[in-house]
């Protein structure tokens, strides 16, 4: 795929506040891919973490809109402390998880929550579950 890389798309608006919202910086990141390597759950993701953080670098930030992968994160850090760069790419999973909050885009409703599971599980896991480290 040919890919245009023009200024404006590499200086998004999205893509700064997700930088702010997550304190990390997408240009630190050398693509070594030990993040999706170590991530537990990289092989269910659509866009694994190495991915979905060039799309950053690159400013492609409507491919991540809708992505599965920022909900797949289970904020076990794994990604982070094997990156030679500390580059933490479950804060940047959290970023994106806010940018879509922010914009009413929900992955989940709870009324689709079955019933006995919303009364036997504790309220602090379902919360957990919806929101991650969202807050
Ligand atoms: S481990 Fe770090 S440097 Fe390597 S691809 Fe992942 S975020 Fe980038
Ligand atoms: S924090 Fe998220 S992206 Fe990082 S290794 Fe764990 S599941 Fe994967």
């Amino acid at each position: 795929m040919l890919v245009k890389l023009i200024k404006e798309s590499l200086q998004r608006a999205e893509v700064k506040q997700i930088e702010r919202v997550s304190g990390e910086i997408s240009k630190n990141c050398y693509q070594c891919g030990n993040c999706t390597a170590g991530c537990p759950v990289s092989y269910a993701m659509d866009i694994p973490p190495t991915q979905m953080i060039r799309k950053l670098q690159m400013g492609q930030y409507d491919d991540l809109v809708g992505s599965e992968s920022m909900w797949l994160c289970l904020g076990c850090l794994q990604c982070y402390s094997r990156c030679p760069k500390s580059v933490s790419a479950a804060s940047f999973f959290e970023g994106l998880r806010q940018m879509s909050l922010r914009h009413g885009e929900d992955h989940e409703k709870i009324s689709d929550v079955p019933l006995p599971l919303i009364k036997k599980a504790p309220q602090q896991a379902i919360v957990a579950g919806f929101r991650k480290l969202v807050s």
